[in-house]
């Protein structure tokens, strides 16, 4: 059986049988049931977090589907972002337009939670009847004395990728419009954490150990004012760069802020993203506390994962989540757990994201760009992974198949990130790969290796 369209021979790589480099950032191909979700979806995904803001999606009532159950970033005050609203367009607005349900819908929301700014999400339908959600957004922001920001992320424009640029676009329209705030020379914007399970927390209790204030998370636990007086921060920090890349480069280029990439999952990757901030402010004092606390962390944590890793060693698992510098960390963390990595695929990739992780991977592990649900049943096959690690749509891959699943996306409840979030996930790696459940499932193989 032909395993993959023809088309897609590029995307697909496996180690130490393939010469060639993944082929990232295409657009998906037509008849493959890609994993990505729409323009909206992307920058719904970045923006909603921003917990004191009104999101309005401008459009059918089944595009608003996209909520805080989806993905639960938590909020330490305001939960208005909790709330799903939408102008809810009908027959009759395709036929005589959906500015004047806009105009009130914003008035309504703005009069009754008095949010500190409000977000509107345009959709595919907007794009096609017409609407100036623009001029709309103007008049309301005036009327209101509030920033209304358009989003201008019909779903048809092209994926999920291209609703992060838009995000940050809509994000970069509020940086730079306040400076009431506070600020320590020793500070960073934290870009590219959402929060999802309160991974914004850990970081921020390290940080602070350090010595080093965080101005505005953006966009986990985000606050409108904090964003505002973003431009004010020493350094940028970004973790999911295939969603901030575009904005930590605006914000240097129009503010002089350096960025700096790092990720939060591991324990190498982790104690990297403390020591790279603190060599940022050359402070010989920010460094030792640096080193004291990666040491204080993994005196408990080192042998805490020891009876994991002998029960997991030499078991397989397969990656597929949406950007690549958490798919290399996640093989770095599988790797400590005594995991072997035998297929690693994204979303939002791009050809250099490939390059760095076939270095990191073991020969025979397949690579994929914008996989689909028939490839990665049957990669899951060919290599008898025992655990997939994924997010909502790669679920179901994982139980129908019989083996272990790890959520890394949206329906997390428990954190992953940092030294903490190590541990829970060497534990829940362990209980679902070694789940007695997986006895009852009848597990169908073509392993080849
Ligand atoms: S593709 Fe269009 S219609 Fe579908 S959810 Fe995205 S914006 Fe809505």
């Amino acid at each position: 059986m032909l395993e993959y369209l023809q088309d897609r021979e590029k995307q697909i790589v496996t180690k130490g049988k393939d010469a060639h480099d993944v082929e990232g950032g295409k657009p998906s191909l037509s008849g493959s049931v890609s994993q990505r979700a729409c323009v909206f979806c992307g920058s719904r995904v970045v923006l909603y977090p921003i917990a004191d803001a009104v999101h309005l999606v401008h459009g059918p009532i089944g595009c608003a589907s996209y909520t805080w159950d989806i993905r639960g970033a938590l909020s330490s005050g305001p939960e208005l972002h909790r709330s799903s609203f939408s102008t809810d367009l009908r027959e009759k607005h395709v036929v005589f337009g959906g500015e004047t349900q806009l105009y009130q819908s914003l008035v309504e929301l703005i009069d009754k939670y008095q949010p500190k700014a409000a977000f509107v999400y345009s959709t595919c339908i907007v794009g096609v009847i017409g609407d100036d959600v623009q001029s709309v957004c103007k008049q309301v922001a005036k009327e209101k004395n509030i920033p209304v920001i358009p989003v201008m992320s019909e779903g048809f424009q092209g994926s999920k990728k291209d609703g992060y640029k838009i995000a940050c676009d809509a994000l970069a329209t509020l940086i730079g419009t306040d400076e009431s705030l506070d600020v320590s020379p020793m500070s960073i914007n934290i870009l590219g954490d959402f929060n999802l399970a309160g991974e914004l927390w850990i970081l921020e209790a390290y940080y602070k150990k350090m010595g080093i204030q965080i101005l505005a998370p953006i966009t986990g636990d985000g606050r409108v004012k904090n964003i505002q007086n973003a431009h004010r921060a020493a350094l940028n920090v970004v973790q999911c760069s295939g969603s901030m890349m575009h904005l930590a480069m605006y914000m240097k280029e129009t503010y002089g802020i350096p960025f700096i990439k790092v990720s939060y999952f591991g324990i190498e990757d982790m104690s990297d993203a403390l020591y790279e901030v603190a060599k940022f402010f050359k402070d010989e004092a920010v460094m030792d506390k640096a080193r004291e606390l990666v040491k204080d962390q993994l005196k408990n944590l080192l042998p805490a994962l020891e009876p994991y890793k002998t029960a997991l060693t030499g078991k397989k698992a397969a990656i597929y989540v949406g950007g690549a510098f958490k798919a290399i960390s996640l093989v770095k963390a599988l790797r400590l757990i005594g995991m072997k990595t035998v297929i690693v695929g994204t979303q939002t990739g791009n050809t250099d994201d490939y390059r760095l992780l076939k270095t990191i991977c073991d020969d025979g592990c397949i690579l994929v760009d914008d996989s689909n649900p028939i490839e990665l049943s049957e990669f899951v096959k060919q290599t008898g992974a025992d655990l997939f690690i994924g997010g909502v749509k790669e679920r179901p891959i994982a139980y129908k198949l019989g083996i272990g699943f790890c959520d890394h996306n949206h329906e997390r409840k428990m954190a992953l990130a940092g030294y903490e979030g190590m541990l829970n996930f060497a534990k829940e790696v362990y209980e679902t790969v070694s789940s007695p459940v997986w006895q009852f499932v009848h597990r169908t193989s073509s392993e080849k290796n």
